[in-house]
């Protein structure tokens, strides 16, 4: 095929999901099941998704374990987002969450199980009884293999509903007309090089998070937040974007994610006296403290010099007193893990961790509903008319600045099943759809063409590793307005360096130097967001942690940060939605802000 020479090839449905993780075949099933044609475009196989490497459960207040109610789990959720989160949303979900797990279990998703059959269920971080009083057991677990049960049970139910696949395409950008509608979306086959053009009523963003920004992350190479991107080109914003969540126990050097559910289990950490430090920095929770909480402690443990191994920069997580027992029934591929990449054996010896990346608390602004809004004339709640978004690509925002362990499996599915319930309301089966303007297409080729037949001297390699080091450095679990003004600068070069960017195969067919490519230049465009809302933001809250401005600031920055960027320049343009601080219900209170400590 020559260049500029494409052959594009038409679908038409009334929903289209990009995305098959667990928020994307949720969100597929429902509307499949809804009778809306469906499809589900995917650039790995469904159950290769990320969600598939999710280990230690989904919480939902079901009480198995000792008394729970839904109300405690909003309480924890507010108090763990440091009062950034939406609580008509987290209402939403905390409340939603009890029916989800059931229904999951009737989809076929198998739950370990207490000695009568329940639903069993393990405390994790920051999830409290009695708002804040005892701790809860509400993570509902298939032993350390959670997200793979639920991916398994979503795509066969989404089979069996008979949604479309089309598997191993590579969505490029949205089709927007030039009212603001988004009317379906771009996608390459990666197999036979053709471009595909879906047209929809709705189209449905579950693409994930943008963990590959980072050196060190706990997410899969695939992780690069295509969506988000998409969205930033479409000249939308993305919201809290510099709310990163750094897990405390990555395995040291290798990045692979050791779960909390260990901690939950009973294991702790320690450092090179052998102290268990947690214990210090939150006397209550310890080690089962909220994330950013631990993350900050190991660091500053590190920082003065009680870090364990020969350079002294990392910490022991202990699990050799649970007995062989409990690792072999509740934590099996944990002991694979520590032994493949640490070459440890959990029964004897403590596995070395580092705060590692691992989760976006920011992303594409959405509604309880799944709708995409964003700030217009004033109202920044406006929906962005076709497009909706979900799971850890989008910002409901129920985790708003810190992220609580097992909430995201939980936002994934119920906010898979909002989409589908509002897509259901919003389109009808079978209208049909507007021409489209030539126009649209001819741009999105055009940028697509550019970077195929691009022969600049960059190769996409070192542009990543600029990027992935700068962000790693410059935007860590401890910043300061120095290190981020440092930081703005230095993305500002390595985003200019791209446009001197060479690939070197000019096939269509799996073409991973393109795909590599296409996505480096979706995750410059997220790093100039999580850089800049970062220097932005001056205060501590949450996974956002400066050294020089300690405090959280809740007169001047209780508010969503929004991001625009300028996809020529990589400019980025901030302005601000306010926090939901009000419920859905009369019978939910709303929390009000105070300090948070555990
Ligand atoms: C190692 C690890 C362990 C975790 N453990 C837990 C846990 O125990 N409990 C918990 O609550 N949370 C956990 N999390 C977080 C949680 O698993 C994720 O946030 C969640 O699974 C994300 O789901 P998702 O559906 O939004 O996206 P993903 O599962 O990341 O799926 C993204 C989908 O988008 C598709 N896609 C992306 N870009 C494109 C494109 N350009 N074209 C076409 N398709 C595209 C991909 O093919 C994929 O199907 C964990 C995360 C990690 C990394």
């Amino acid at each position: 095929m020559q260049e500029g020479d494409y052959k594009i090839i038409d679908h038409h449905y009334d929903v289209i999901i990009v995305g098959a993780g667990g928020a994307g075949l949720r969100a597929t099933l429902g509307m499949a099941a809804a009778g809306l044609s469906t499809a589900c475009i995917t650039k790995v196989f469904p159950t290769r998704s990320h969600t598939v490497a999710a280990q230690g459960g989904m919480s939902a207040a079901l009480g198995n374990m000792g008394p729970d109610s839904w109300k405690w789990h909003m309480y924890d959720t507010v108090k763990g987002s440091d009062w950034l989160g939406d609580q008509d949303a987290i209402e939403y979900m905390c409340r939603e969450a009890i029916p989800a797990v059931i229904e999951l279990e009737h989809y076929g998703v198998p739950f370990s199980r207490t000695e009568e059959g329940k639903i069993y269920q393990r405390p994790f971080g920051g999830m409290t009884t009695n708002f804040g009083e005892g701790i809860a057991q509400r993570t509902c677990a298939a032993a350390d293999r959670t997200g793979h049960a639920i991916l398994h049970a979503l795509y066969q139910q989404s089979l069996k509903h008979k949604a479309e696949f089309f598997i191993e395409y590579f969505a490029t950008d949205l089709i927007m007309d030039d009212d603001g509608v988004c009317r379906g979306v771009m996608a390459w086959d990666l197999a036979t090089g053709e471009m595909h053009r879906f047209r929809a009523h709705e189209v449905v963003l579950a693409t994930g998070g943008v963990g590959r920004a980072y050196q060190s992350a706990t997410s899969a190479h695939t992780c690069t937040g295509d969506g988000s991107a998409m969205v930033l080109r479409a000249g939308l914003p993305l919201q809290d974007m510099e709310f990163i969540q750094f897990h405390p126990t990555g395995i040291y050097g290798a990045g692979v994610l050791i779960t909390e559910g260990v901690r939950g289990e009973g294991g702790y950490l320690t450092n090179s006296e052998g102290e268990r430090f947690m214990e210090r920095y939150a006397p209550n929770a310890k080690d089962l403290a909220s994330r950013d909480v631990v993350s900050r402690s190991m660091t500053v443990e590190i920082n003065e010099g009680r870090g364990v191994g020969p350079n002294k920069d990392h910490i022991f997580l202990n699990l050799q007193h649970l007995g062989a027992d409990v690792i072999n029934e509740r934590l099996p591929g944990i002991a694979e893990s520590a032994r493949v990449f640490a070459g440890v054996d959990v029964a004897k010896d403590p596995i070395p961790v580092l705060p590692t990346v691992h989760y976006n608390m920011g992303g594409i602004p959405t509604n309880y509903r799944g709708e995409v809004v964003t700030l217009k004339d004033g109202d920044p709640d406006s929906i962005v008319p076709g497009l909706m978004a979900i799971g850890e690509a989008a910002c409901v925002s129920v985790h708003g600045a810190n992220r609580l362990g097992s909430n995201s499996l939980l936002d994934i599915v119920v906010f898979g099943r909002a989409a589908a319930i509002r897509a259901a309301e919003l389109v009808e089966k079978d209208t049909p759809h507007k021409p489209l303007d030539e126009a649209i297409t001819d741009k999105i080729m055009a940028r697509f063409d550019k970077l195929r037949n691009s022969k600049g001297s960059n190769s996409t390699a070192s542009i990543r590793d600029n990027m992935q080091i700068t962000m790693q450095q410059k935007a860590a679990v401890f910043r300061t307005g120095e290190s981020m003004d440092e930081g703005v600068v230095k993305m500002q070069e390595i985003f200019e360096s791209f446009k001197d960017v060479g690939v070197s195969d000019r096939g269509l067919q799996w073409n991973t130097d393109l795909v590599e490519t296409l996505e480096l230049e979706n995750l410059l465009l997220q790093a100039q967001t999580i850089m800049c809302g970062a220097a932005n933001r001056d205060e501590s809250r949450g996974g956002h942690a400066r050294d020089d401005m300690p405090d959280r600031d809740d007169e001047n920055w209780m508010k969503h940060t929004l991001a625009w960027v300028n996809p020529e320049t990589g400019k980025v343009s901030i302005d601000y939605r306010p926090v939901h601080m009000y419920t859905l219900s009369d019978d939910c209170e709303v929390i009000p802000p105070k300090k948070r400590v555990y």
